[in-house]
């Protein structure tokens, strides 16, 4: 069947890319272009199972894509059956609730929204663009981190600041995981039809980490804000502080404001904490050694995690499901067993041998039968998504 979806994850500095067939269902090609914009920059692809590694000539994004494209011309077989390809865009901002065929009009409007995501718009667009002139042929959609969101109400997504930055500026809570949340509400609908009329929340928690209240099908609270940085301490970001903090870590090292937002988006978090890593495994291993500091990082962020979670279940009708997904609640049994300690006190009950023997690569129940609320381990799967949209907005 020709429904192959080439699927394209453009950041600052690298590139992953992929190839999904039937619906989404098969993993084609995988691959990943790293330290683009420097003079060492590679790309990976693995194929059949066979993992193959190249320096890049040019390592600029275009640079990347000449080679995936030149990949494609080797393997007719797969190209023959592309149909589309689907972007990954970080910021669709107030424009954006749902994802798009790109054309003239789309990109200006992603450009517009450069402000709000000066790191990851710019390079959606360099993907877009690179891609717009090495597969003229091909329909092209965007996907958007953002759009799962703007179903928020004003009373959660303005911030307490004068009201002219949000009506000149649009300063407001975005949400980002926005794809990831989506998979999950319909995952969880596959598995119990029933939630899709319910209050979840899902924990997404990787390097970056946020938590999501979905009401109806509908995200209603999240925990990340205008940007990535607001919400629960993550691997390498802060996560919410007092503002003022950033005044006194100009003033006390004579930093700009620049270089003091860089320590909490680049040196905090985890790092900041364990002064060790930003690495949820690594500091598992380090605190299984005796290693007190790694500890009291992964501690703090379980606390910020059952805190986030605790304060958007406010915004549900009723709190009926708990879902954590990404590298580390998919993964941590640690994680998973300090949040649900902290979160007893909203009825949350898990069973620890469920929580300590998973089955991989599936959706697993890992709370106790008599709680009230039911908590689940989900795979998330981002690309799926990508492609699915790319599918359906290209076939209608
Ligand atoms: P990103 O936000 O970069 O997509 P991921 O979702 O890939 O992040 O998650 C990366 C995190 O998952 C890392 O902190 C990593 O240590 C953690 N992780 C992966 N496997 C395990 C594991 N077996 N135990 C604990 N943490 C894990």
């Amino acid at each position: 069947m020709n429904d192959f979806i080439l699927v394209i994850n453009s950041g600052s500095s690298s590139l992953k890319f992929a190839v999904l067939a039937k619906r989404g269902q098969d993993v084609i090609l995988e691959g990943i272009a790293q330290r683009l914009g420097s003079s060492n920059a590679s790309i990976d692809f693995k194929f059949n199972k066979i993992k193959e590694s190249h320096l890049l000539e040019i390592g600029s994004h275009q640079g990347a894509l000449t080679r995936i494209k030149s990949w494609f011309d080797q393997h007719p077989d797969v190209t023959q059956n592309l149909i589309g390809i689907g972007h990954r865009v970080v910021h669709g901002g107030e424009t954006f609730s749902r994802s798009v065929i790109i054309d003239d009009n789309a990109i200006i409007e992603i450009e517009a929204c450069s402000s709000l995501a000066p790191l990851h718009n710019p390079a959606n667009v360099k993907g877009i663009k690179a891609c717009h002139t090495l597969f003229p042929t091909l329909p092209q959609v965007a996907v958007f981190d953002t759009a799962f969101h703007q179903s928020l109400q004003q009373v959660q997504y303005l911030y307490p600041i004068p009201m002219h930055f949000y009506r000149e500026q649009t300063l407001r809570k975005y949400g980002f995981h926005g794809t990831s949340y989506r998979y999950i509400s319909q995952a969880l609908g596959h598995l119990d039809r029933k939630t899709l009329l319910q209050g979840i929340i899902v924990a997404h928690l990787g390097n970056g980490a946020s938590v999501c209240a979905i009401q109806n099908a509908e995200s209603v609270d999240t925990s990340m804000g205008l940007t990535p940085l607001d919400g629960l301490m993550m691997g390498t970001r802060s996560g919410s502080i007092d503002p003022m903090i950033l005044s006194f870590m100009a003033k006390s090292e004579e930093k700009s404001l620049d270089e003091c937002l860089n320590i909490l988006n680049k040196e905090s978090g985890l790092l900041g904490i364990s002064e060790l890593s930003n690495d949820c495994r690594t500091l598992e291993d380090a605190m299984k050694a005796g290693d007190e500091r790694a500890k009291l990082a992964l501690d703090m962020f379980c606390s910020h995690t059952a805190k986030n979670i605790a304060s958007c279940a406010t915004s549900l009708n009723s709190f009926d499901q708990l879902v954590f997904t990404g590298g580390i609640g998919e993964n941590s049994v640690y994680v998973r067993s300090q949040v649900c300690k902290s979160l007893a006190i909203l009825g949350i009950k898990l069973d620890q041998q469920a929580n300590t023997n998973l089955t991989r690569g599936q959706a697993n129940l890992i709370s106790k039968e008599s709680a009230e609320q039911s908590v689940w381990v989900i795979p998330t799967n981002e690309e799926l998504m990508i492609a699915l949209d790319t599918i359906n907005l290209i076939q209608n």
